[in-house]
């Protein structure tokens, strides 16, 4: 058979032709390295870790990146099995050694009598005569075949910076404070009228809020970014803040056309508003509040939002060069560009975000382009599963499986870390063995040891196994 070409030998193109070749498949792989540097590699090992040595927790029982790691080595993981073989100690998280892990996926890969590595940059479209290709070339995919991609996509479609708010789980918001409304009560398409959510604020806790953003240490820009303009419509807030005081209360923190249930009399000073992130509904950015800002003071500073005391974050907020596509609307489930379905992504630049995500897709874009070259469908993944999740949320598979919730406020699509948000929610929430409602600590630790038992079941069924091995494997 022909062989299937990758573009980009980073976390995800590596892992894509490891499935490929494992399956029995043949792959070229193509890497510009060392020819062609992207602004943060170092090396020419494949799957250079371009930061932090971390994959993050390892916990598969109370961590969704943790269940990922579980899941991934059940699917033949090479880059799992490199980073377990080069771990170093990291607490409950696992980190690697970078240089050893780069090493060991390098060799296995140039060891593997199916896979052929061509140290070259692809400096525009892949050649049709290629056929069936796996694009994974990273938020920093190299410029030519970044304008080649926007030229097919629409140039609207690709993305070249992530300005990204922080986005909340929904549950974790006090509903005691907080209200839906939004403003005017105005139900645009497919809305309710009540389709944002709404923090107040009165004119002590705005002061010192606008005082907290200018004072909050801030990230720099890395010397490559330091020239990007700041997009109109995407200043970070802390720069509005730095305009001057009230200039947040007559942007993005406006209190016009709202009135808090809670206490109609008084008229806030400012309100925080949230919008529907996921079609599920379990996750909720916060409007034009895109920064760059320490994730830790993020969080800091932002819990002083009243009802947003106790709000656990999905992502933070952040500002960076960033390459990926507006995949929802442009890939098909199984990661093909609808366009031109020869084209298949994976890794970051699908929109994923993070080394562990990278290389998951890149297994699934492997797996798929497999299967379609043996002129077999592979079953979807459950949207239970962590893997199943995070390419639902990629490709829209939740809207299409019609979990679509109540509200239809428009949602961007921003790039994100795997995370309990992008599961399908619990039918029930799980009792303890008293029977009783729980709340606080204990019920988030028994509702996420259920969802990542349904997510083992799940794993277990689409490959045709018994549970059983799985949970004695632990
Ligand atoms: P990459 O690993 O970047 O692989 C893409 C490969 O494609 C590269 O080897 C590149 O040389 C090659 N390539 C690009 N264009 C071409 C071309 N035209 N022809 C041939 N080859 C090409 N994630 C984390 O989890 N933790 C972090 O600490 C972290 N830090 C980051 C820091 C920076 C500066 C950036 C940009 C990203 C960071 N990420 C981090 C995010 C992300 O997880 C990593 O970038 C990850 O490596 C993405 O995997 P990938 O396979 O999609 O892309």
């Amino acid at each position: 058979t022909d062989p299937i070409h990758i573009v980009g030998g980073g976390l995800a193109g590596s892992e894509a032709a490891w499935q490929i070749a494992q399956g029995g498949g043949r792959v070229v792989l193509h890497e510009m390295r060392p020819h062609r540097a992207t602004e943060a590699h170092r090396t020419d090992g494949l799957a250079e870790l371009v930061c932090s040595n971390s994959f993050r927790s390892d916990d598969a029982n109370g961590n969704a990146v943790g269940l990922l790691h579980q899941e991934m080595r059940r699917l033949g993981s090479l880059i799992m099995r490199a980073a377990d073989a080069h771990q170093v100690p990291a607490g409950g998280a696992l980190a690697v050694d970078r240089d050893g892990f780069s090493r060991a996926v390098t060799a296995a890969l140039e060891a593997h009598p199916n896979v052929t590595i061509v140290r070259e940059e692809v400096a525009g479209l892949p050649p049709e005569a290629w056929g069936p290709t796996i694009l994974a070339t990273g938020p920093l995919t190299a410029p030519a075949l970044a304008e080649a991609v926007a030229g097919l996509t629409g140039k609207e479609s690709l993305a070249f910076f992530d300005a990204i708010a922080p986005i909340v789980h929904r549950d974790s918001i006090d509903m005691g404070v907080a209200w839906f409304q939004s403003r005017y009560d105005k139900a645009g398409p497919g809305g309710t009228g009540a389709d944002y959510l709404n923090c107040p604020m009165d004119r002590a806790q705005y002061d010192a809020f606008i005082a907290a953003l200018i004072a909050g240490e801030k990230t720099s820009f890395k010397e490559w970014e330091a020239t990007t303009p700041y997009f109109d419509g995407c200043l970070p807030i802390e720069v509005m803040a730095e305009r001057g005081p009230e200039t947040l209360r007559h942007g993005p923190m406006k209190p016009v056309g709202l009135t808090n249930p809670h206490d109609p009399t008084v008229k806030p000073c400012a309100i925080v508003q949230l919008r529907q992130d996921n079609a599920l509904g379990t996750l909720f950015n916060m409007v034009g509040f895109q920064t760059k800002l320490r994730h830790a003071e993020q969080i800091r500073v932002f819990r002083t939002i009243p009802g947003l005391e106790n709000a656990e974050f999905a992502r933070l907020g952040g500002l960076h060069r960033n390459t990926y596509l507006d995949s929802p609307r442009l890939l098909d489930a199984t990661l093909r560009l609808k366009a031109r379905p020869s084209l298949r992504f994976a890794g970051q630049i699908t929109g994923c975000e993070g080394y562990v995500e990278s290389a998951a897709v890149g297994l699934m874009a492997g797996r798929y382009a497999l299967a379609e070259a043996a002129g077999e469908t592979l079953a979807p993944l459950p949207p239970t599963t962590a893997l199943g999740a995070l390419i639902a949320h990629i490709t829209g598979g939740h809207v299409e499986a019609g979990a679509e919730s109540d509200s239809n406020a428009p949602r961007s699509f921003q790039p994100m870390n795997v995370n309990f948000g992008l599961f399908p929610p619990l039918e029930r929430m799980p009792r303890n063995e008293t029977g009783k409602r729980l709340r606080g600590p204990e019920k988030a630790a028994l509702k996420k040891r259920a969802l990542t038992d349904r997510a083992r079941a799940a794993l277990a069924a689409w490959l045709g196994e018994d549970e059983s091995p799985l949970r004695a494997a632990e």
